[in-house]
């Protein structure tokens, strides 16, 4: 699905320079590299606060202690994504409250969104799947209306922007109150472990999930809250800074592959391509078919055998998981995610598909469709 080998060819001096001047240095932990990548990715996104951490689910779990719910506290988000976003709502006590998402572009359903607010609900977190931007200007309002936080899954959406009704541009994870994203190898801007980081442009919770991220520490061996250890370390914030000068180029190639992809699939009765909205651009984390009358399973073992890999994300929405089965919740609740948990295949996406690779797989999946 990646070629992480490819793309390391290309920047290995870097990176191994970058590695190799922290093992000299010896700062292994929270060392200057850490806060070069940090003031680098602050620019980059063009907001006030960077908080390195460990992974994205970290990330995520960070940015919900921050905010000082209570147990039985309602968080919605959607149940078509990867399991980490509702697991941090359930390990901290509160209550995962879960919606349907939009047939064309996979983001939460602004509808469903709407018809979810309780009395109860104290927090949104909208997911940008598979690399575009939930519609946040609608979100915001319906946040501000409500006094809601809002949380953006950016996981697989770092790079992207949300386009404003007026033209102006943010990037994913900056609008919000809170922003998440994962440096997991595969993800968008990948390390060479796990890594992860939290985004805000508000001076209070960057203050407390900095707290929060070193054991709740506020003076050294004071612990003013019960916090987590969840640090980036300096050898992936090397690995990071440099490709981090890369992300824009390597969001080109994503959609140059994308194109391929939709020109050599476009108007085909079986195969609906990704849909972009008009208010995100989008930085492919996945290239992800909807498919009609086609066995999506038989297919990809088809390509397997051509050794194309494809995957089915997500094959179970969250409401359908066994650790997640809930009274409040029974099949046939979330149609659309439904739908597409049955029928959607993901492609073979990242920054080194060429046009002899792209033209092979795009023939393959036809020839199997077409047969
Ligand atoms: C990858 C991912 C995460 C978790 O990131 P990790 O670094 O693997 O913990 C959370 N949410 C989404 C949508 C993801 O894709």
């Amino acid at each position: 699905m990646v070629d992480l080998k490819s793309q390391y060819e290309k920047i290995k001096t870097e990176v191994d320079k970058g590695i190799q001047e922290v093992i000299d240095s010896c700062a292994f932990i929270n060392g200057p590299a850490v806060r070069d990548f940090q003031s680098d990715l602050e620019k980059y996104l063009n907001v006030k606060h960077v908080i390195p951490c460990a992974n994205g689910t970290d990330a995520l779990q960070v940015a919900m202690m921050a905010m000082g719910l209570k147990p039985g506290d309602e968080v919605i988000t959607v149940s078509f994504t990867f399991i980490a976003t509702a697991e941090v709502i359930a390990l901290l006590g509160f209550t995962p409250v879960l919606v349907d998402v939009e047939p064309d572009t996979f983001n939460i359903s602004i509808d469903s969104l709407r018809k979810a607010i309780t009395p109860k609900t104290k927090a949104i977190v909208p997911v940008h799947l598979f690399g575009q931007c939930a519609n946040m200007e609608e979100i915001m309002e319906i946040a501000k209306e409500k006094n809601l936080y809002v949380i953006e899954d950016a996981c697989q959406a770092i790079g992207a922007e949300y386009i404003f009704k007026d033209g102006s541009r943010k990037k994913a994870g900056t609008i919000g109150h809170i922003g998440c994203t994962s440096f997991f190898p595969s993800k968008n801007l990948g390390c060479y472990g796990d890594g992860g980081a939290i985004f805000t442009n508000d001076d209070e919770l960057a203050k407390q999930m900095r707290v929060v991220v070193n054991h709740g520490m506020v003076v050294r061996y004071y612990h003013d809250y019960i916090g987590v250890n969840s640090r980036l370390d300096s050898i992936q914030a090397a690995v990071l800074k440099v490709k981090l000068q890369y992300l824009d180029e390597y969001a080109k190639a994503r959609n140059y592959a994308a194109s391929y992809y939709n020109k050599a699939f476009e108007n085909h009765p079986k195969i609906k391509t990704p849909v972009t909205a008009p208010y995100s651009t989008h930085v492919f984390h996945q290239y992800t078919l909807v498919l009609t009358d086609v066995d999506r399973n038989e297919l990809q073992s088809y390509l397997a055998s051509k050794e194309i890999p494809a995957m089915i994300y997500y094959p179970v929405p969250l409401h359908m998981q066994k650790a997640y089965i809930d009274p409040r919740y029974k099949e046939g609740d979330f149609p659309v995610t439904e739908m597409l948990c049955s029928s959607v295949i993901s492609l073979p996406m990242h920054t080194e598909l060429d046009d002899e690779q792209l033209k092979y797989i795009t023939n393959s999946v036809l020839e199997f469709i077409n047969r």
